[in-house]
């Protein structure tokens, strides 16, 4: 499954980055998807969730941002969305010598890691209710 190894590569770059920096865990991280990467976002959350089990990110959100896909022609520098399927042959000049600007991404954009001040408070040790 393709989501599968995406979600394993994202996992695996935020634990490098986590050991990295320390950090004690992760709250969220954000993604920018292309809209020609070809991922489905719900299967991707999907293995996300299934990917983190047990790693530094259990528990982390997944934030996707979808990026519209641009091609632009070469022959006359006409650029346009090219929607899902993709159309790449120029409407202007029927040219098919177009360039995709975006839409192919497939990137982690932020990781929000958790801090000391996230974590519940420590129980006091040593103390009594009773005087
Ligand atoms: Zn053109």
């Amino acid at each position: 499954m393709h989501e599968m190894s995406v979600a394993l590569s994202v996992v695996d770059q935020v634990e490098q980055a986590a050991r990295a920096n320390g950090a004690q865990g992760v709250r969220q991280v954000g993604v920018d998807i292309g809209e020609l990467a070809g991922v489905v976002p719900d299967s991707l959350a999907f293995c996300f969730e299934l990917a983190c089990a047990g790693t530094v990110l259990e528990g982390a959100r997944l934030v996707m941002r979808s990026v519209p896909g641009r091609a632009s022609c070469q022959p006359c520098g006409r650029t346009w969305d090219t929607g899902m399927p993709p159309d790449l042959v120029c409407a202007q000049c029927h040219s098919a010598a177009t360039e995709l600007l975006s839409g192919r991404e497939l990137r982690i954009t932020e990781v929000q890691w958790t801090t000391e001040a996230d974590a519940p408070p420590p129980t006091p040790a040593g103390r009594s209710e009773e005087n």
